[in-house]
């Protein structure tokens, strides 16, 4: 085991501070990365303040980490050292399955391993994030990035952008499609660029009047104030697709009648207990509420690839690793511009 330094927290009410942390040695499969940036999902916060259950402590967050490759192991075949790579929010599952068989790794029947919070296959202990210094995974969940791109600002494609990527794909997205992307925050951010770059009308909806105009700059068509009944209600049967970021319990019934018939609303924020829902709502015009969960591997590079050829980036804020207690507060404020990114370098 490797000692390495990293940022943490050991209770659920307490700040993130400095921790020490070990690393697993290299197996033949792995590759050991030095951690250049890694992104502030709000799935951090969630998980600091143990809100969805089940977290375990100490733990260190981070799941939108891009490095460079230090060292691989002997059977590793598509990495070496130099190169620019990326982990998100898996670094293992049972690949045997028929979620892995599909490519499907977020939904591994046998529990896919989390980045954080998650446990080792190979040493039984738990996973840590990337709010540290270097990591240890295996190659299958190791990503390429291109080298064509902003790095500091491909972090948060690990998460944010896949998230949001994977419900447009997977719901076939194309032009001429009336989306809405529901929440301005990180997912929100890339579901506006991705809907874009696919072809789709666009449109924001947001609680936020001050962020249409930087909607706009981020490639929405139009932006649609969700907390004005009036407008709301004039775009009511009009929507093909919605992509709902909103990461707490909110009332989902003004959104779903924004829907046309047979149109779907993804929901990706809000891992809890919801507002009721009136079924009528769906009944009346055979609509669909469904989920998505993060992206497979192989979808996830298929993202990284698109974001490559289309030079899609995230639009962040650089902080140090000391200043993530606040981070953690502007977060939770709604007051970022899209996503926080870690500079490593303040930590080494
Ligand atoms: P974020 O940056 O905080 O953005 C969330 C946005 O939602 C806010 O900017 C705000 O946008 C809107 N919002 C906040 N509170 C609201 C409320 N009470 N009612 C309506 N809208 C509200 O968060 P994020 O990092 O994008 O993450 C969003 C959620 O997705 C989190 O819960 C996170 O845990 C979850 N997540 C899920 C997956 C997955 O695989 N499904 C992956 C990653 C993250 P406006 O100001 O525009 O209204
Ligand atoms: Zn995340």
């Amino acid at each position: 085991m490797k000692q390495i330094q990293a940022y943490g927290t050991e209770d659920k009410n307490a700040k993130l501070k400095p921790l020490t942390i070990e690393r697993r040695e290299l197996l033949e499969n792995d590759v050991d990365i030095d951690i250049l940036f890694c992104g502030v999902c709000h799935s951090d916060i969630h998980s600091a303040h143990n809100d969805w259950g089940g977290t375990k402590y100490p733990l260190v967050p981070g799941h939108e980490i891009v490095g460079r490759v230090t060292k691989v192991g002997n059977a590793v075949k598509k990495y070496k050292e130099g190169d620019l790579v990326g982990v998100g929010c898996m670094v293992d599952s049972c690949q045997d399955c028929n979620s892995c068989a599909e490519d499907l790794e977020q939904y591994c029947e046998n529990g896919m391993v989390g980045t954080y919070n998650g446990k080792d296959k190979h040493t039984g202990k738990q996973t840590f994030g990337g709010y540290s210094t270097s990591i240890v995974v295996k190659e299958e969940f190791v990503l390429s990035i291109p080298e064509n791109l902003e790095i500091k600002a491909v972090a948060p494609l690990l998460c944010a952008g896949i998230t949001s990527f994977s419900p447009l794909n997977h719901w076939k997205i194309k032009k001429g499609d009336k989306v809405g992307v529901i929440g301005l925050g990180g997912l929100g951010h890339m579901g506006i660029k991705f809907a874009h770059a696919m072809g789709a009308e666009t449109i924001m909806i947001t609680t936020s009047p001050n962020k249409a105009e930087s909607a706009k700059d981020l490639g929405a068509d139009s932006v649609l104030i969700s907390t004005n009944g009036e407008d709301m209600t004039k775009q009511n049967g009009t929507f093909d697709f919605l992509l709902n970021t909103v990461p707490v319990k909110h009332d989902i019934n003004p959104y779903i009648q924004l829907l046309k018939r047979d149109a779907t609303m993804v929901l990706v924020g809000a891992i809890e207990p919801l507002e009721p829902m009136n079924g009528g709502q769906l009944i009346l015009g055979r609509k669909r509420v469904a989920g998505s969960l993060i992206g497979g591997i192989k979808e996830t590079q298929e993202m990284l690839d698109f974001c490559g050829k289309h030079n899609i980036v995230s639009d962040i804020e650089m902080i140090d690793m000391q200043e993530i207690n606040t981070a953690f507060e502007r977060v939770t404020s709604n007051d970022v511009k899209y996503r926080f990114v870690i500079d490593m370098k303040s930590l080494k």
